[in-house]
Formats: structure tokens, C-alpha cells, sequence
């Protein structure tokens, strides 16, 4: 292919993999060991000077672009201005600003507040924190396939334990796991699916002693699992009616990437409290938790913070990236993207017997594959690397591919990424 002018990994980038097994902690993994200089919109251009197509926003965050204009152009000058004071010591208008966007963008029109973070993990343990202040109660419930962090509270909340918890225990407690939905799966409705998941926490846990349900409304390392439909209503309803938090992890599918500017607007459900990280900000670390007024202002004066959280520059990039979002309408582009995508691999798919199905929202979409171990995915996503298309893969199984192209992506790249991968597909 003409974007490739050496062999993946190229000669440089090989160079650079020895060095870095002399300088970095061999347990950071890398999906793909090319090593990138500089990128362009839906493109990775790397040390070798190939050019990879992204259809993976180094998962869900490049949503905007790489790099965007707005947002170079914002952190720039909040670079030169100052980089650090730490809000709680002396604050500054750009973290007002994001909150103020932040609850704005997110579901519902209720009174609202936010606190900013560094990461998604500290977002969902920050959620945590302030469901356990305000109700009083300790337990939380989580989902089969679910996927919120690898610090320790949000190991204890993630289903999966290769490679994310192995000999990491032990893990904080209080954290219960009930059955998901999985329409390929369970073959049940919504209101079935979420049947069982309530008789599970009413017979384990109770909710007199839960504090929150923590959820992604669309599964996202579990494998892009989009619960049917009327299962997240009826867990939300369950939760209004027995006074338990619902908080919505947002952190992967938030900021347009299914085609709303959050996963939960889908279904009209309205969290209680909301985590965001990954898209806010086009690739500067932020997160958030954004939720109802009383809430949030339970917590005493000191309880949340952060050395960083709400970093300025984060912040002026959040707000190049929202303006962005806004001003290049991304909500639209990610359904454009799920037409074309799902157009062509759904005729793929009835060319094979390998593919189980094509599902997702938006740019958020996967390929679920009928084995299930990780040998098909592995195999169609290391020749998509081979040819320079970054696809990454996820699923409690591993046997899912997942597509998270940049939503600024120019239509002939994507399709020219989808071309590869077509041919990875009926190989
Ligand atoms: C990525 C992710 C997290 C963790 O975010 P980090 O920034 O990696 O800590 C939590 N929840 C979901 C749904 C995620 O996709």
C-alpha cells in the first residue's frame, strides 16, 4: 500500500521497542509497537514516516481530531498564561467554564454540578466516594463484562481479570457483580435482562444497603455491548424507586461518540451522577463527574480534590474540544460514520460464518466473531496492523473488534481503512 513504505513495524520504531525494553516497565502493553511523530486527523504518521489510518482514537479519546485546531490553539494559550495552581489552593475560570459546559451537555435539565479529575478511574471512585457520603451505605453494584479503572476500588468494579486484576487482589470490598445484558447472549428483552439483574441485588445485597449502580450504558471493554433496549429504563426506575444512585460511566462512549452527545440520551434515561474522561478534553487528561445538585453538594468543603484535577490546560483543551464538538456538529458525523460502517460490514458479514454480528451506536461499533476466544480477532486485527489500519480488540472473550475512528475522520480514509479490513475479514 502506497502509505506504507516499510514493513509494520518499521526499522525505527523496532529500534525504539528494543530501547524501551531497557527503560520501561514491561507490564505497560502496546497494541500496535509503531512508535508516532505526528498525526493528521484520521491518520498515525510514524518514525519511519508510514501512514497508519486510526479507527481507534487511542481508544475513544481523539474524538475531535489529532491534532484539533481548537484544541492546540486553546492549550497554547493557556500555556503561555500559566500551567498549574491547583484549583483548591488558587482557583481560575477555566475550570468554572468546563463545569458549567459539563452540565450543560449532560442528560437532564435538573440542577447540576461537576468536579474535575485526571483520569476515568478517578472519576468513577470519586462517584463512588460521593454516592457512599450522601446515602449512607457502602455497597456497590456493578455488571458482568464491566469495565471502570485499574486503580483498586475500580479493579474491585471490573469484571475481567486477565489482564487487569491477576495477583493485583486485594480488592476493596463491598462491590457486588450482577448479570448484564447481552441481547447475542442471553437471547432476552430488557425488562428480562434487567428482571434478573434487580432479583440479583435484592436477593445479594439489598438496596437498603446499596449505594449506587455503576454502569456503561454501552458496554465498552466487555465488547461494545449495547444493553436491549428498555434495560437501562428499568434498572434506572429500580434505582429512583429505592433511593439508589445511578450513576452512568460515560467514560468511553460520552462526547458524540454514539451519535448523542452521551449514550444514555438514547434511551432518555437521566443519571443521578455521571463519570466522563477519554473524549472530553482531544487527548489532554481530564475527567469529570457531573451530577444532581444536592448530591454533589452534600460533600463537606475538602472532601473531593486533586493535586491536578482540573488541570487549566486540560480544561482550555476540554473547551477547544466541545466547541468542536458543537461547531462541527460530531453528534451527526458519528451517525454518518455508523451508516457507512455498519452498511458495509453487514455485508460482510453475510459473506462469512465467522462473524456472529455487527452491532454498536454510532462510531462505537464492533464485529463480534462466533468463536469465542481471541484467535479470529487476533488474526483479522494483526493483519489490519500489518497493512496500517489501527483496529484494536476487546470483549470478556477477546473475540470482538472494536472501531473508534476519530469523528472528524475524512470519508475516503475511513473507507479506504474499511477496504483493509474488509479483506482481513474474508481472508
Ligand atoms: C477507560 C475507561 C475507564 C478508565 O479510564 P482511565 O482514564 O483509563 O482511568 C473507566 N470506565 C470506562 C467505561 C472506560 O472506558
Amino acid at each position: 500500500m502506497s502509505r506504507l513504505r516499510t514493513p509494520i513495524p518499521g526499522p525505527k520504531s523496532l529500534e525504539l521497542q528494543a530501547r524501551r525494553k531497557d527503560a520501561v516497565a514491561a507490564g505497560v502493553g502496546s497494541t500496535l509497537p509503531v512508535y508516532i511523530d505526528s498525526a493528521d486527523d484520521g491518520l498515525l504518521i510514524d518514525v519511519d514516516g508510514n501512514q497508519l489510518i486510526d479507527l481507534g482514537s487511542g481508544i475513544a479519546v481523539t474524538n475531535v481530531g489529532n491534532p484539533a485546531p481548537a484544541v492546540a490553539e486553546a492549550v497554547h494559550a493557556q500555556i503561555d498564561r500559566f500551567s498549574h495552581t491547583c484549583f483548591m489552593i488558587t482557583p481560575y475560570e477555566g475550570y468554572l467554564e468546563v463545569c458549567e459546559e459539563l452540565n450543560a451537555v449532560t442528560p437532564g435539565t435538573h440542577e447540576k454540578r461537576s468536579v474535575l479529575f485526571n483520569s476515568g478511574a478517578e472519576a468513577v471512585e470519586n462517584a463512588v466516594k460521593i454516592a457512599r457520603h450522601v446515602t449512607g451505605r457502602q455497597a456497590v453494584v456493578v455488571f458482568d463484562h464491566g469495565y471502570h479503572g485499574r486503580t483498586n476500588l475500580t479493579m474491585a468494579l471490573t469484571a475481567k481479570n486477565m489482564p487487569y486484576k491477576h495477583r493485583f487482589g486485594p480488592f476493596a470490598p463491598e462491590v457486588y457483580r450482577v448479570p448484564a445484558s447481552y441481547p447475542l447472549h442471553d437471547g432476552l428483552t430488557g425488562a428480562e435482562a434487567a428482571r434478573n439483574a434487580i432479583a440479583a441485588i435484592e436477593k445479594q445485597v439489598c438496596a437498603d444497603n446499596t449505594a449506587a449502580v455503576v454502569i456503561e450504558p454501552v458496554q465498552g471493554e466487555g465488547g461494545f455491548i449495547a444493553p436491549a433496549p428498555g434495560f437501562l429504563p428499568a434498572i434506572a426506575d429500580w434505582c429512583r424507586e429505592r433511593g439508589v444512585l445511578f450513576v452512568a460511566d460515560e467514560i468511553q462512549t460520552g462526547f458524540c461518540r454514539t451519535g448523542s452527545w452521551f449514550a444514555s440520551d438514547h434511551e432518555g434515561v437521566v443519571p443521578d451522577l455521571i463519570t466522563t474522561a477519554k473524549g472530553i478534553a482531544g487527548g489532554l487528561p481530564l475527567a469529570a463527574v457531573t451530577g444532581r445538585a444536592e448530591i454533589m453538594d452534600a460533600v463537606h468543603v475538602g472532601g473531593l480534590g486533586g493535586t491536578y484535577g482540573g488541570n487549566p490546560v486540560a480544561c482550555a483543551a476540554a473547551l477547544g474540544a466541545i466547541r468542536t464538538m458543537r461547531e462541527r456538529d460530531l453528534n451527526a458525523a458519528a451517525r454518518r460514520i455508523e451508516e457507512t460502517v455498519v452498511g458495509r460490514l453487514r455485508a460482510v458479514a453475510e459473506k462469512t460464518d465467522t462473524i456472529a454480528e455487527i452491532r454498536g451506536r454510532g462510531a462505537m461499533l464492533a464485529i463480534e466473531f462466533t468463536e469465542r476466544t481471541p484467535d479470529v480477532a487476533a488474526r483479522v486485527a494483526k493483519a489490519c496492523h500489518e497493512q496500517g489500519v489501527v483496529v484494536l480488540t476487546c470483549g470478556t472473550y477477546g473475540n470482538v473488534i472494536r472501531l473508534l475512528p476519530p469523528l472528524v475522520i475524512p470519508d475516503d480514509l475511513l473507507a479506504e481503512g474499511l477496504d483493509v479490513l474488509e479483506g482481513a475479514l474474508l481472508a
